[in-house]
């Protein structure tokens, strides 16, 4: 088993932080809970694709670098850790269009994946819906089909990007009869079905938005049908397991952020005549907080390796997003707590670190739905259906 990173990601890693560091960190200080344009976030994905974002991951007959599962992790850690809300456009549409590219067939691939990759494109991927949440089979959105043409109603919710998208993954109910079976997905290009939206006002990760989602009686092609009819629900569950350990990563690269604030300033802060970092509560706090950093970030890289491996891993990526989002909600609660005062005030990151981390227990199934996956399958009894 090996813990380490390669030479190259080793590499990557440092030369891609300058970069974010240099290039990207004056838009995350300028954009600091403000909702990043659409046009400015077209023009930063195309300034990060030289290192491999969106587009690094497929072949290199795709326009890829056919980059390994822990690189992009590694590219993703270091833009959570600078621009949490950049981070989150990025990914969401680079997991559009791998989904395009998973279940997609030749032509809808032709069609719209260069789009994404080239950053023409922002993607989303909508399943949550006003009333349905954690379990995706009870979809109320229907598509029915007439004459060729799918014809779409409904509400989605809590769509990441959803305002500033281009295209949609939507997943719907393609039969009248209720079931698992009857649920699917459509590619919804929104210059041909157009979809109005509304963005959610949030707790925290406000440079990125959240949106609703209103689909009212669109009408999208057949063609548009993505993978097999009625598999929809299926496809959607295998995308979460890669999008579990990158979860993950958003939480540590936030809580990386945190850390790094933390460790400064226990140097400079001086309380009764020494740094307060030679205070023992302090650095009891501090080893809490490494530790559990150090713990996250090794579930999370597990979790893509085994993804890479291309092996079943849905208990290993439900561990790294369950523990990384608690770590991280744990991690900069105690960096705010060493901060004093200051760590509440808006002229420093700590509060909006919390209240970034904060946000993330949440999507991607919640702490509990992890852990229900975990429990059932040690056990092979599942608490829900
Ligand atoms: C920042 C952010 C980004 C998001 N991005 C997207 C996106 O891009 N696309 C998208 O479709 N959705 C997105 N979501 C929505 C997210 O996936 C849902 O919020 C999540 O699945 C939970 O659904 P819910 O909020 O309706 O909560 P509910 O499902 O109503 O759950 C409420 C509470 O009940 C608990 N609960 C539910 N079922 C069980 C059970 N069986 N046992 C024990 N406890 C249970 C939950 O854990 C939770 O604590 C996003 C959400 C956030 C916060």
């Amino acid at each position: 088993m090996i813990l380490e990173f390669t030479e190259e990601q080793q590499m990557l890693k440092q030369t891609v932080r300058k970069f974010l560091e240099k290039e990207i960190k004056p838009y995350a200080e300028e954009y600091t809970d403000l909702l990043i344009p659409k046009e400015l976030a077209h023009e930063l994905i195309k300034k990060l694709l030289p290192f491999g974002y969106v587009a690094g991951s497929f072949p290199e007959d795709m326009g890829g670098m056919n980059l390994d599962t822990i690189s992009q992790g590694i590219l993703y850690e270091e833009l959570f850790r600078v621009f949490p809300g950049l981070g989150g456009i990025v990914f969401i549409t680079q997991e559009t269009a791998l989904t395009l590219y998973q279940d997609g067939n030749k032509e809808q691939i032709q069609r719209f994946i260069p789009k994404l990759l080239s950053g023409d494109y922002i993607g989303c991927v909508a399943v949550t819906e006003p009333d349905v949440g954690s379990n995706p089979s009870e979809v109320k959105t229907r598509a029915i089909l007439e004459a060729g043409t799918y014809r779409m109603n409904g509400q989605k919710i809590w769509i990441s990007n959803g305002s500033i998208s281009d295209l949609a993954i939507v997943l719907a109910r393609t039969e009248k009869e209720a079931g698992k079976k009857s649920v699917s997905r459509l590619i919804v290009e929104r210059s041909f079905s157009p979809y109005s939206t509304k963005d959610i006002k949030k707790l925290g990760l406000n440079s990125w938005p959240t949106s609703e989602l209103f689909l009212d009686d669109i009408s999208v092609p057949q063609e548009n049908l993505l993978g097999e009819l009625g598999e929809g629900l299926k496809s959607t569950l295998q995308l979460f397991e890669r999008a579990r350990c990158f979860v993950a990563l958003y939480s540590t690269g936030i809580s990386q952020a945190s850390m790094d604030a933390t460790i400064q300033y226990v140097k400079e802060r001086e309380q009764w005549g020494k740094p307060i970092g030679q205070h023992q509560l302090i650095q009891d706090k501090l080893a809490e907080m490494l530790t559990e950093l150090d713990a996250a970030r090794l579930l999370a890289y597990r979790g893509l390796y085994l993804i890479g491996k291309g092996v079943r891993c849905d208990t290993q990526t439900s561990m790294a997003k369950y523990y990384a989002t608690e770590a991280g909600v744990k991690i900069t609660s105690h960096a705010i707590q060493i901060h004093g005062g200051y760590g509440l005030s808006k002229e420093f990151p700590l509060e909006r670190y919390f209240r970034d981390a904060r946000m993330l227990t949440i999507p991607d199934g919640t702490s509990e739905i992890q852990k229900l996956i975990i429990a059932r399958n040690a056990i092979g009894m599942p608490a829900f259906r």
